[in-house]
């Protein structure tokens, strides 16, 4: 069985190993945000991780996410952190902070169009598939650049980075290489349109810490916090 006090006692490993990775590679522990991905876990756990002190969770689907975001009345900050199909972009303005997996033009317009009308603002970051496999979500290296030229048009939207979800991993490092690649084409992005772009979302359950290693800014860590998902 799993006890909230097996649950908060993981949450804290996974905070202490955040500490200690961004220690190791000289930055400060406050630059790298944990994104804890509740996605196929219960709200009630959700609850016990924000009284902990946890406030930054991450959704993968969003009906499930606007379930949990009715049901949890709590100063919780949400990423939105799986593929979004365009006519879901009115779901995602105003409630949640920031967009990790922008991917299409389309999608940016839409959710331009919904936050113009609102008044509204939105973070995002553009995923980008490193890996090429060609089933997963994400622009290729090769299309970063035109759709950031586009989206820096767009005044509601606050690009801030790239994220990138590399295979899983059978060796914490073997997805090191991708993540040192996404860190350089996010800075060659800075250069080429002269911008500061402060997150790399990369680094989940079974290689965080390599990802901090390589300069993650938001590292997604679902089972490590949660254990196994019993919903999806
Ligand atoms: C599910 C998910 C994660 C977390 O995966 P874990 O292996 O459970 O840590 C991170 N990022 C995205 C985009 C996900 O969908």
């Amino acid at each position: 069985m799993d006890s909230e006090a097996d649950l908060l006692s993981r949450y804290l490993s996974v905070k202490e190993r955040v500490t200690a990775a961004a220690l190791r590679s000289d930055r400060n522990p406050e630059d790298v945000c944990l994104v804890a991905v509740s996605k196929g876990q219960p709200a009630e756990k959700i609850a016990t991780l924000c009284r902990a002190g946890q406030s930054h969770f991450g959704e993968s689907y969003i009906q499930e996410a606007l379930a949990k975001l009715d049901a949890l009345a709590l100063p919780i900050t949400w990423h939105f952190i799986g593929h979004l199909q365009t006519n879901k972009a009115k779901f995602i303005t105003g409630r949640f902070y920031m967009l990790h997996s922008l991917d299409s033009f389309k999608l940016a317009e839409a959710l331009n169009n919904r936050l113009a009308a609102q008044n509204g603002r939105l973070s995002v970051l553009i995923q980008v598939n490193l890996a090429c496999e060609c089933q997963k979500s994400g622009v290729r290296e090769d299309e970063l650049e035109q759709l950031a030229e586009k989206l820096l048009n767009l005044p509601t939207l606050d690009w801030q980075g790239l994220m990138s979800m590399p295979p899983l991993s059978t060796k914490p490092d073997e997805n090191r290489p991708l993540f040192a690649k996404l860190r350089g084409l996010r800075d060659a992005m800075g250069r080429r349109f002269g911008k500061n772009l402060p997150q790399l979302s990369m680094g989940m359950s079974d290689d965080f810490e390599q990802a901090i290693l390589e300069g993650a800014t938001l590292v997604r860590v679902g089972t490590s916090i949660f254990g196994p998902r019993t919903q999806t």
